[in-house]
């Protein structure tokens, strides 16, 4: 196998990031006709790889050890080290998710190879991949021509490819691999995951945020987004002058500091559309923007746009939802 495509998973959940870079693998795979597997660590991954045998993959790799049971950067770190040692794959492909970013620069220590990360596409020129990231916070391209001896360790940034884009297979081959963990190299251990961005905000997986900015005026007028959020089912995000204010609590937050989202529908309420915060959304399917300047940026990336005052449109739009 030639490309190595690595899952991550939480409650027997894939995280969506990984159906992405799933996406990309087979991708970058048909583009270099290069074969292309997908790994599974963890200990007990028999439901993931029933799910993950049925797409177009060549192979679905297991890596299962008791040690794996929990997650922990050591033992992923090292586990995948491994497998890339015996499987000599030419590119390694993640999503940039928190947990990756946690155990992948260990993989790279290990294995004394770079990491090019946070990439946000590709396109072959001579016969490989040039890899594209933004740097300078998004306002530059910088093309990445990886160097050296294989393996490349290649993540690419949430929205860079399509979850639903993932092609199905007529059944990939599943082969379990032959781990060595001892409890020794585990030398932290991970807290539970914190449940302040469960409780109400999910805003990685949702399909429509209704996003506010400095545009709303005051704290107190938020609980006109709060209201058009809830007949519309959606999650509420903002732009970082919203969390500065005190108006919401960070979580909220979409941008270069902020979450990363690709909803199927994003508002952009009283939003100008600095680069800061289209970076954190530019995965949306569709972006409804309403802003009282018409020259406001956010317009040049808009599905639909209208030009007013949100203070009066929102809670007629919210009404007349309401009596659908
Ligand atoms: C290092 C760094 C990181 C950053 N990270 C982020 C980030 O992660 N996320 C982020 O969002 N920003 C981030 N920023 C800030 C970013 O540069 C912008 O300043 C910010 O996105 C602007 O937010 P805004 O559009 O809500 O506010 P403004 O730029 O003040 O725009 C407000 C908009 O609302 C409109 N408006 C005003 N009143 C109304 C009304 N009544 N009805 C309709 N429209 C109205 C105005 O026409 C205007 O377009 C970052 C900046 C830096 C330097």
């Amino acid at each position: 196998m030639e490309i190595l495509v690595v899952l991550e998973h939480n409650n027997q959940t894939i995280h969506r990031m990984s159906w992405e870079a799933i996406a990309a693998g087979q991708s970058l795979g048909k583009d270099l006709d290069l074969s292309t597997a997908i790994l599974i660590m963890g200990s007990d991954v028999s439901t993931l790889t029933e799910e993950t045998a049925t797409k177009d993959v060549d192979e679905v790799l297991i890596a299962e050890h008791p040690l794996l049971e929990t997650y922990t950067a050591d033992g992923y770190a090292r586990t995948l080290a491994q497998v890339v040692e015996s499987e000599q794959p030419t590119y390694v492909i993640l999503g940039h998710t928190y947990m990756v970013r946690d155990f992948l620069p260990k993989v790279c220590a290990i294995l004394k190879r770079p990491l090019l990360g946070d990439n946000i596409s590709y396109h072959i020129k001579d016969s490989r991949p040039v890899f594209i990231k933004q740097i300078f916070m998004g306002k530059l391209l910088a093309e990445v021509l990886p160097q050296g001896n294989q393996p490349y360790l290649i993540t690419f940034q949430s929205a860079a490819f399509q979850s639903d884009s993932v092609r199905r297979g007529t059944g990939a081959a599943i082969r379990n691999l032959s781990i060595t963990l001892t409890n020794e190299i585990i030398k932290t251990r991970s807290e539970d995951p914190f449940l302040e961005t469960t409780i109400d905000v999910d805003l990685s997986s949702a399909d429509i945020i209704i996003s506010v900015g400095r545009g709303i005026g005051k704290k107190e007028n938020i609980h006109l987004v709060k209201e058009l959020a809830e007949v519309m089912g959606a999650q509420i995000a903002c732009s970082r002058p919203v969390v500065d204010a005190g108006w919401l609590p960070p979580y909220h937050q979409v941008g270069s500091s902020g979450q990363t989202v690709s909803p199927k529908l994003y508002f952009a309420l009283g939003i100008s559309g600095a680069i800061q915060h289209l970076v954190g959304m530019k995965g949306a399917n569709n972006v409804i923007v309403i802003n009282k300047d018409p020259n406001a940026p956010f317009f040049e990336i808009a599905d639909y746009g209208t030009v007013g005052n949100i203070l009066e449109i929102i809670p007629k739009l919210t009404e007349a939802i309401k009596k659908g």
